[in-house]
């Protein structure tokens, strides 16, 4: 046991693992821009007259917080669409206000490594303006350990 611990905290394993991730967080990302082109195109294909219907209703869809779940987020402004639509399916895990979950308008889904990688992209309204991932991964590896 003492002998596979010392192999674990090997640094050539480090270079291993961070492979790994940087194999992981392309695949989550090209995935995750497949989603947002699908998600662009709803929207142009809805028209304004329904994403607006589609987003007054999403309100009376979406469960926020309730004292029996006070981690559940509220409706949060989608990346894509910019409607303030997107429900997240589960609590903040991370403490970040960015859940995984589905635009209520335009449907775009964020997936759990997206919602890891993205802790400040909520900040912005902009799909385009979110920083390449190597600039917040450390961040994200940060909060793993
Ligand atoms: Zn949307």
């Amino acid at each position: 046991m003492e002998a596979l611990l010392a192999l674990d905290s090997h640094p050539s394993l480090w270079a291993l693992d961070m492979e790994r991730e940087d194999r992981y967080e392309d695949g989550a990302q090209k995935q995750d821009e497949r989603e947002r082109e699908q998600a662009h195109r709803t929207r142009k294909r809805l028209g304004k007259e329904e994403a607006d219907r589609r987003a007054a209703a999403a309100a009376d869809l979406h469960t926020g917080p309730t004292p029996d779940d006070p981690s559940a987020l509220e409706l949060q402004e989608c990346l894509v669409c910019g409607y303030e639509a997107f429900s997240s399916d589960g609590g903040d895990e991370l403490g970040m206000q960015v859940g995984t979950g589905e635009c209520l308008v335009c449907h775009y889904r964020r997936s759990p490594a997206i919602a890891a990688m993205q802790p400040h992209a909520r900040q912005t309204t902009c799909a385009s303006a979110i920083p390449p991932m190597r600039w917040i991964a450390p961040c994200w590896r940060a909060g793993k350990s």
